[in-house]
């Protein structure tokens, strides 16, 4: 009897919530993992793909992209599937008053599993609305957030230019009011500098966004990082990648990460310039982590178990027996390969002898992207036309 829908043989599966790194059958039923062993029998699997040289891991988690509300955001599925994202947060697109549209017009259009931030001000990520204090509302966003905490997970604070502490102390209340957590996108300024905002006005959970932004160094003249980060860090705080057009540098990365601040996940900050420019998508973030020295069980482990912990999906972020089958199938490849950074002084490159693509994507049990036709017959199987109707 065929008691499974789809059976990948053998692929590397690296599941790191399971402690998992190693050549392993896995099977789906329906949208559930329903097995995951050294050999699984073909014979009981309707469809059965090779996935020999494949890395299988959980369907990726971007905990950072844009799909509502921002001039330049894109489609969820577009922008998520190709790459093996199965999940995403849009990090502050709607505000209280504009959720109830992204949420008939994104979320439940969607094939990708998608998660919202709300953002402080009211009419959510449109470039001058972000500086209008008279809406930021914290208590409606709060009321918001309460009433579909099956979509909102929390609050957005980003891009306020006033030496002012206000956009942060409300967005801070939102969060109590809702008991989520705040993510925040401030750049520094003097008299309001991340030394304050990480001490002072962020709690454990948070999230800092962007944490290798050359206009939000993480280092100091002499290339070393704060202390004040690390300091943050044992409170708690979540430093999460944000790549972005403007917010990823080399120059930062590499000398944080050799003194030991990696990013607690990786994120691609996905919008229209950032896809084109810099082809941030997640495997190609993933790739620069691993460039700089990130192993790939721990790469995989930033852009699925933890941020599944971060938005509570604990059914999400691992592909054990009795999971949701999300899956992402991923290929190493071995060459000579330049990778994209920025910044406001520019684009630049780093180059790197390994990179990531992915392959095949799985949504709750369904191929939803297969890159090179794994899951197809070949063409010689394409049955003849009925002649006799038409001639
Ligand atoms: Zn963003």
């Amino acid at each position: 009897m065929k008691i499974y829908d789809i059976l990948l043989k053998n692929g590397t599966i690296i599941d790191p919530s399971n402690n998992i790194n190693s050549k392993l059958d896995i099977a789906i039923s329906s949208t559930k993992i329903s097995k995951v062993s050294k050999s699984i029998d073909e014979t009981k699997s309707k469809q059965t793909i090779d996935a020999s040289d494949l890395i299988i891991c959980p369907g990726l988690i971007d905990l950072h992209a844009h799909s509502f509300g921002y001039w330049e955001a894109i489609f969820p599925d577009e922008m998520c599937l190709p790459f093996g994202t199965t999940t995403m947060l849009d990090a502050g697109g709607p505000g209280w008053k504009t959720f109830d549209r992204m949420k008939d017009d994104v979320i439940r259009k969607s094939k990708t599993r998608v998660f919202s931030l709300l953002n402080i001000v009211g009419s959510g990520m449109i470039m001058d609305g972000e500086q209008n204090v008279s809406d930021m509302d914290y208590e409606a966003t709060a009321a918001k957030i309460n009433e579909r905490k099956d979509m909102l997970v929390g609050v957005k604070v980003a891009h306020f230019e006033a030496n002012s502490w206000e956009a942060i102390k409300r967005g801070k209340k939102a969060a109590e009011d809702s008991g989520t957590f705040m993510m925040v996108d401030q750049n520094p300024i003097s008299g309001r500098n991340m030394e304050v905002l990480l001490d002072k006005y962020m709690t454990s959970g948070d999230i800092l966004t962007h944490v290798y932004a050359w206009g939000k160094p993480i280092l100091d003249n002499n290339k070393e990082v704060y202390k004040y980060f690390f300091e943050a860090r044992k409170k708690g705080i979540i430093f999460d990648l944000g790549h972005g057009a403007g917010s990823f540098s080399f120059s930062m990365a590499k000398p944080a990460i050799d003194q030991g601040f990696e990013p607690d996940t990786i994120s691609t900050d996905h919008h229209r310039e950032s896809l084109l420019t810099n082809h941030s998508n997640m495997p190609n973030c993933m790739s620069k982590m691993m460039a700089l020295g990130i192993s790939l069980n721990d790469v995989i482990k930033k852009s699925t178990y933890i941020p599944s912990k971060i938005l509570n999906r604990p059914e999400l972020g691992h592909i054990g027996e009795g999971s949701e089958a999300d899956i992402a199938v991923l290929k190493i490849h071995n060459g000579k390969f330049g990778l994209i950074d920025n910044g406001l002084t520019g684009n630049r490159k780093l180059t790197t002898d390994k990179i990531i693509e992915n392959q095949i994507t799985i949504k709750a049990g369904k191929i939803v992207w297969d890159k090179e036709g794994y899951s197809y017959e070949n063409y010689t199987n394409t049955p003849s036309p009925s002649y006799k109707d038409i001639e």
